[in-house]
């Protein structure tokens, strides 16, 4: 795909030391690696986390089947709805499904641990509190499946002091005593990690995502967090461009001065987001240039200024605290989250060790 995403295990580790030093005495560690570990690769990300976390969570069956194929040996618990299709792999893997409602204990093959998902205010997956009593009753009557956890997932803990997050706790308090008190119970994400300490929401242990690859999970930037990956390209094209010369598809940008332009093979399709045409900018040696006019397809174009640089000469569109994906989404109207996991997959991981 001619660029590379750069992953620093040093970072992710410096991340999980980061939310660790957020949790209560024993809480449990249940990092959340779905949807290619948000970008940065599935196995790799999961297989240098394994000694330093408790559990791996993934949103659909199939992830968890790619991390036991890849070695992965501690607990995995499964987002998603099991269904009569994927309910072998449950068992067949060790995965630890999700009961999403009483429907599921009947989908569930013999001998599959679960864990309960209460819908305290998502409106998304999940028990209704309403049918909580009915479900705790039900889980007597299916010994064959093994209860060994419940859950649930705030909808505003990204946003600091929202009273909608207490209101989600009292909600999961409330029904939560229906169930046996050993069940493994978590709630938090990162917001709810990094924004309400003083709510009484770890619980047995925590399910954070976003902030093991670096990132806040809403308009505040933590401190402590650092971005995991770089995004690199190069210049493909370099040639001369003169003042007033348009460039790229609509012509929509101009060159302010004479100077050099070039191409650098990523574009959309790879995963910079069209929207931000002409409002971000590259790091070439460490000095960073406007990207300029339209992002195409395969390519986007680099301003270089006066700078002849050579053809093959690196280019960082993504990096560390200094290009931070954050920026891209503030700019595209949305959270870092989707800058991540919109890389292509067929861009190489690189893992730096
Ligand atoms: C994605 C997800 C998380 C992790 O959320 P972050 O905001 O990335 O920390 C935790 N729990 C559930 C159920 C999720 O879907």
């Amino acid at each position: 795909m001619n660029s590379t995403v750069y992953v620093h295990t040093a970072k992710l580790l410096n991340n999980v030391s980061a939310i660790k030093r957020r949790l209560n005495n024993n809480v449990k560690f249940m990092a959340v690696v779905k949807d290619d570990a948000y970008g940065h690769g599935l196995t790799q990300t999961a297989n240098r986390l394994e000694s330093s976390v408790d559990w791996f969570c993934v949103a659909r069956v199939d992830e968890g089947v790619l991390l036991r194929k890849s070695g992965i040996k501690c607990p995995i618990l499964v987002f998603e709805c099991p269904t009569h299709q994927t309910s072998t792999l449950f068992r067949d893997y060790h995965l630890t499904a999700t009961l999403t409602h009483r429907s599921t204990f009947d989908i569930l093959e013999d001998g599959t641990e679960y864990q309960i998902n209460i819908d305290s205010g998502m409106r998304r997956l999940g028990v209704l509190p309403e049918e909580a009593s009915e479900v705790a009753e039900l889980v007597s009557k299916y010994p064959k499946l093994t209860c060994t956890g419940i859950y649930t997932h705030f909808a505003k803990s990204d946003d600091p002091g929202n009273p909608e997050v207490a209101y989600q706790l009292k909600k999961f308090n409330e029904v939560r005593p229906l169930f046996d008190a050993q069940l493994l119970t978590h709630t938090a994400n990162t917001g709810a990690i990094f924004h309400y300490p003083d709510h009484d929401l770890q619980f047995d242990a925590v399910r954070p995502g976003v902030s093991l690859y670096g990132y806040g999970a809403g308009e505040h930037v933590i401190d402590d967090l650092e971005p995991a990956i770089e995004w690199k390209s190069f210049l493909m094209q370099v040639k001369p461009i003169k003042k007033g010369e348009s460039v790229s598809y609509g012509w929509r940008w101009q060159a302010p001065t004479d100077g050099y332009i070039a191409a650098v093979p990523t574009g959309y399709a790879a995963g910079i987001p069209r929207l931000l045409s002409s409002s971000i900018e590259y790091a070439i040696n460490g000095e960073r240039f406007e990207q300029a006019g339209t992002v195409s397809m395969d390519y986007s174009m680099v301003f270089l200024r006066e700078k002849q640089f050579n053809v093959g000469t690196e280019v960082t569109l993504l990096g560390g605290k200094a290009m931070h994906a954050k920026e891209w989404a503030d700019k595209a109207q949305t959270i870092s989250y989707e800058i991540t996991t919109r890389l292509h997959p067929a861009i190489k991981r690189e893992f730096l060790d």
